[in-house]
């Protein structure tokens, strides 16, 4: 009689138990065993987008959603022709848990919470038979022959194939460098701006749709909805400027200048010969609404302007003062706070060392690895957890099935 094949899989998270069911469903012989340290399971897809979870993002060209990668975008171009948002709608609509959009492209449960998600997950995991062990002080993983062998406190397991699924765990790292892999620093991802010195802190809430935000003296520039906080500055351009210079940021300790303009698609120059055509041609005018009310009336009288100037009555340094002003304006960060709807580690296992088809390591056969322990990591609004879906998807089968 055939010895029954053992895959392992290390990880209670999105990617681990997504990868667990996929290795059953391409191989239902096989025995699966999950193995996760804590007494939880899914931990962060319950807490995950506010408690409703953001499973992932209605953009189902793969070309323009691995653009939403700071890091891993041209790795997972063809894992997302494999297993894109579309095959996650469906594959969590034929387990009874149908995905809305919202207006911004981001997908949730129709219930609104993340439980549907977990007991979702979770309940597939039971039907296809995973064998699920929880609290699990895993001692030692090595190498034996073409198997690996865990050492638990209580057990010892055999496996043919192991799934690293830890997402930003020091342990997942540190077992993926003694299989000879290279670890890029890890750094956070996905937080918003502390700006102390701001003159707006009192307008927190405030929303401006289509901003640009500049990290100064670098290439990173993104445009998009900025919100006001108490504490600096939110939305999603922030988040996406805090994921394209996550590192560049950590390197100067989250102390640098960002260079906000308020008026979608005008440089200085354009606005200010705007300004003076105005002034030229309609001097008895005030300035139009361009912005929130109480944030162009701060805007302007932080220049010495008062709003309700007409434009005849205004220099053309005064003009010069606004243009700059609302397309330029300079602050300085002093730090970051985390963004509680979704945070992610920057950094993690090399993607040089992975071969994206099979999601599987280029130095340790056998060795596969899912979600956030690669040095892969997206923009906000579910794109963290598809990259957890598409490469658990392909790292499960993989595992399930040894390469001919
Ligand atoms: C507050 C918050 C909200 C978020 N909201 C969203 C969202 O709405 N949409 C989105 O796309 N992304 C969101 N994210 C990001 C998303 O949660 C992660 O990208 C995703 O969970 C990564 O999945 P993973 O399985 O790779 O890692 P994890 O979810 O971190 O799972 C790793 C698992 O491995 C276990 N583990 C670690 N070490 C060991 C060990 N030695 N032995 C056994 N088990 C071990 C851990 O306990 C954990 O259960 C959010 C993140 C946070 C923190």
């Amino acid at each position: 009689m055939s010895k029954q094949t053992v895959i392992v899989v290390i990880g209670g998270g999105a990617a681990g138990i997504f990868g667990a069911v996929r290795c059953k469903s391409a191989n239902c012989a096989a025995k699966v065993i999950l193995l996760e340290k804590t007494n939880q399971l899914l931990t962060k897809v319950k807490i995950s987008g506010g408690g409703r979870c953001n499973v992932t993002h209605a953009c189902f060209d793969p070309k323009k959603l691995a653009q939403n990668y700071p890091r891993g975008s041209k790795e997972l171009l063809s894992p997302f022709h494999r297993f894109q948002p579309k095959d996650t709608i469906t594959w969590f609509e034929e387990r009874g848990v149908p995905l809305k959009k919202e207006d911004d492209g981001r997908m949730f449960p129709t219930t609104d919470s993340s439980a549907t998600v977990t007991q979702c997950l979770l309940n597939a995991a039971s039907s296809a038979g995973v064998e699920i062990r929880t609290v699990q002080h895993i001692q030692a993983v090595e190498r034996v022959g073409p198997s690996f062998l865990i050492t638990l406190h209580d057990d010892r397991l055999y496996a043919r194939s192991l799934l690293l699924a830890t997402g930003s765990a020091p342990w997942g790292h540190k077992i993926a460098q003694m299989f000879g892999h290279n670890i890029i620093p890890p750094v956070p991802s996905l937080f918003t701006f502390n700006v102390p010195s701001s003159s707006l802190l009192d307008l927190a809430g405030i929303s401006v749709p289509k901003a640009v935000v500049t990290l100064e003296n670098t290439p990173f520039r993104v445009q998009g909805p900025l919100l006001l906080t108490h504490w600096g500055f939110s939305g999603p351009s922030v988040l996406k400027l805090s994921a394209l210079a996550a590192r560049t940021l950590h390197e100067c300790n989250y102390q640098a200048t960002v260079v906000i303009n308020w008026i979608e698609g005008e440089n200085r120059e354009g606005f200010y010969n705007n300004l003076l055509e105005r002034k030229k041609r309609r001097p008895e005018e005030t300035f139009p609404p361009l912005l929130p009310h109480n944030l162009q009336t701060r805007l302007l009288t932080a220049v010495r302007i008062d709003p309700k100037t007409p434009f005849g009555s205004l220099s053309h340094a005064d003009l010069g003062k606004v243009a700059s002003k609302l397309t330029s304006d300079r602050y300085i960060i002093e730090g970051k706070t985390t963004y509680k709807h979704e945070f992610v580690t920057a950094g993690g296992v090399d993607l040089r060392e992975i071969d994206f088809k099979r999601m599987e390591s280029r130095i340790t056969p056998n060795l596969f690895f899912a979600g956030e322990i690669l040095d892969i990591d997206g923009v906000t609004g579910g794109f963290n957890f598809q990259n957890a879906w598409t490469t658990a998807w392909i790292a499960g089968e993989a595992a399930a099935t040894p390469a001919s």
